[in-house]
């Protein structure tokens, strides 16, 4: 069972409704009374619109390079889900603590949190920091900021376990994402002249065959790494918007796709591809019936890949202080990536399940919950060492 106040803490936090779109500051404000009480430095790093924040806490001396556990505040919408019971207010049933954010990941941030009086009696000779986000679900846009900052810490993390939840199981990879929005611009006529125009619907899809077939050459012959379920790197149409009437040739057609590769495949060369299709063999078409016709690319969001070496020390930490002897890959994308990309070596392990996750009547295992406290006071008992 998870010691009370681990619970208690979750309630609190789930009773804010930090879905991406609201702000998350009376949550911040709430944690921030929280470390207070047992006199933790902490510090906002705010987003342009001072709507939200993120929140960075130290425990232990900052001057000296510690771990950091790292979980997002925002959770996504309700919108539409049938509940059985308000999202926004703990409801324990049959072990299971149900709420909105419960596994993705107001239950790490709990854990974390109800922590903090054991790290302070600690007397940590390696500081453990606190750096909890916004805006993750949109896009890991919050973070980035944090990490920014962190380029002016005085010591410079050893480590750093983001706490989504993959069932406390060790993970030490994940696909890197980008996304973007291709706009075909043509010209229009009517359909009986339709030579004379240029079909942005017509280009978008030969685009988006193109597309298609990058995604089966990559499932064909790409890279391979097992430790995925889709052991490739794929590549996806997911909207495609376009024309007004059959009697129209039409000038305009948007769609957005997206990537999401393994880290044996590179972005910028896939991306490149589908550029270079569209410059070097779609627009000349299109240019010789209307100059002014062509495709604009604009990436609409992204995240770096993670891939952490399963011989690391922060593996091997990860995995003793877990009691498991082996290790993951996911197929979702976490702050992780951008963490490894700043040189912080990191995992990611967390209670619940993501199968959990985004879902109506979310919830977490109480046991996750007790499993992940254990994993904490065995890096406290690390940390304490010098
Ligand atoms: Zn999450």
């Amino acid at each position: 069972m998870p010691a009370r106040k681990t619970v208690d803490i979750l309630e609190a936090l789930v009773g804010f409704d930090t879905t991406s779109r609201n702000s998350n500051l009376a949550l911040i404000e709430w944690v921030e009374a929280y470390l207070d009480g047992f006199g933790i430095a902490h510090e906002r790093v705010p987003d342009p619109t001072g709507r939200k924040a993120n929140l960075w806490a130290t425990v232990g001396p900052a001057a000296v390079p510690g771990y950091i556990l790292s979980g997002h505040t925002d959770v996504v919408p309700v919108d539409g889900q049938s509940w059985s019971a308000d999202p926004f207010r703990l409801t324990a049933r049959d072990d299971r603590l149900y709420a909105r954010g419960a596994a993705d990941m107001k239950g790490y941030l709990a854990c974390c949190l109800a922590a903090v009086p054991d790290m302070v009696a600690a007397r940590l000779a390696r500081p453990i920091h606190l750096a909890f986000s916004h805006d993750e679900e949109v896009g890991c846009v919050g973070v980035r900021a944090l990490i920014a900052c962190l380029r002016d810490a005085p010591a410079k993390p050893v480590g750093c376990f983001v706490g989504e939840p993959t069932a406390m199981t060790l993970v030490t990879g994940h696909k890197a994402k980008r996304s973007l929005r291709a706009t075909v611009r043509g010209e229009t006529c009517h359909s009986s002249l339709a030579p004379r125009g240029v079909n942005a619907v017509e280009y978008a899809a030969r685009l988006i065959v193109k597309i298609r077939d990058i995604a089966d050459h990559l499932a064909r012959e790409g890279a391979r790494d097992p430790l995925y379920d889709v052991p490739f790197t794929t590549a996806h149409t997911g909207t495609v918007r376009g024309g007004s009437a059959l009697n129209i040739v039409p000038d305009a057609c948007t769609f957005e796709f997206e990537f999401r590769s393994i880290a044996a495949d590179s972005l910028d060369a896939l991306v490149g591809e589908v550029t270079a299709y569209a410059r070097g063999m779609l627009e000349p078409q299109m240019k010789a019936v209307a100059p002014h016709a062509g495709i604009d690319f604009e990436i609409m969001s992204g995240f770096p890949g993670l891939d952490i070496a399963p011989d690391s020390d922060l593996v091997d930490l990860g995995k003793r202080l877990a009691g498991e002897s082996r290790h993951a890959k996911v197929a979702f994308g976490t702050e992780a990536g951008l963490f490894a990309e700043a040189g912080i070596p990191t995992v990611v392990i967390g209670p619940g399940s993501i199968d959990q996750a985004h879902k109506a009547d979310e919830f977490i295992a109480a046991a996750e919950l007790a499993k992940c406290g254990a994993f904490l006071d065995g890096l406290i008992a690390h940390c304490r060492k010098a």
